[in-house]
């Protein structure tokens, strides 16, 4: 099982600001909507249900870091549309498996605009989203990848984790959006906090101490956060000694099927980033590379060869 000592790694500190632009619960239903063809302005605000304040501003900083660019189509037109750029158009995997987990599980999916299946054009099938890794061809499970780490630059990285926590902003300790209604998975990965100790859980955190001695997380934001996901199914609350009563948390099959997601992000933050590889698949012993296929012809997905 792997060290927690390595917990902070993950998200290193060059990697940290880009996945905070993406992981922002608005941005993330902004960017599968542009993945479902919507450009305007009006209909992002529409099906979003993002305030036009809130939807320019988030716009905007998908802009500065290059994910989306503003056009006008026509120049006689008054519409400006928005379109993914080459970054922006890589965030596809991860939008493809956010859609995979919310219908295979939310309820509240089918009652939502989200279509309930996707063709791929090129074979003809309705398929289902596989990640997959690209040297051996196996898809991923999390117990088969290995985590590891060099001393030197892990003492370096945990204090500029830990300082970067430190200066979050006030959207992050946010709870408005963590109560009983859960929109979905932009929800999840789209709090901070939630997210990190997701991946904590993933790198085989299970304890209290554990989360917060790595994430350096205050102890109210990490119990309302285990309870959020205790209530929602991802983390099954277990006694591992009974007196005094101690607990830890466990992942359940519902966030296990959210590590694909988590890893395709990691993935993308770190493709446009120099930094050192840091995870292992151990089934074949390469550098983990991930790719999100059609599970029927087995071929890379892309978001022209999509349809609903
Ligand atoms: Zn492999
Ligand atoms: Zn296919």
């Amino acid at each position: 099982m792997t060290d927690v000592t390595s917990i902070p790694l993950i998200l290193n500190a060059t990697i940290s600001s880009d996945l905070d632009v993406i992981g922002d619960r608005w941005t993330l239903l902004i960017l599968r909507d542009l993945f479902l063809g919507r450009t305007r302005f009006e209909s992002l605000r529409t099906h979003t249900g993002a305030s036009k304040a809130t939807l320019s501003r988030r716009l905007d900083t998908l802009i500065q870091i290059d994910v989306i660019k503003r056009q006008q189509l026509k120049p006689t037109s008054k519409h400006y549309d928005y379109l993914l750029t080459g970054k922006g158009l890589k965030l596809f995997g991860a939008s493809i498996l956010a859609w995979r987990w919310e219908t295979q599980w939310l309820a509240s999916a089918s009652e939502s605009s989200l279509p309930i299946t996707l063709l791929h054009t090129p074979c003809g099938h309705p398929f289902i989203p596989e990640t997959v890794c690209t040297h051996c061809g196996q898809a991923v499970k999390f117990e088969d990848v290995k985590w590891y780490t060099s001393d030197d630059s892990f003492q370096h990285q945990l204090k500029v984790i830990q300082s970067a926590n430190k200066m979050r902003r006030v959207r992050n300790s946010r709870t408005s959006a963590l109560d009983n209604r859960m929109a979905g998975i932009s929800d999840l990965i789209g709090d901070r906090w939630t997210l990190l100790i997701l991946i904590a859980a993933f790198m085989g955190a299970k304890r209290n101490y554990e989360f917060a001695n790595y994430l350096n997380i205050a102890s109210n934001i990490l119990s309302q956060r285990l309870s959020m996901l205790v209530e929602e199914n991802l983390f099954e609350k277990t006694a591992y000694q009974h007196n005094p009563p101690r607990y830890e948390y466990v992942l359940t099959d519902k966030s296990k099927a959210l590590f694909p997601l988590v890893m395709i992000l990691r993935q993308w933050a770190m493709d446009f980033h120099t930094t050192p590889e840091s995870l292992k698949h151990e089934p074949c012993g390469a550098n983990l590379r991930l790719s999100v296929n059609c599970n029927m012809c087995k071929t890379e997905l892309h978001p022209t060869d999509i349809s609903f």
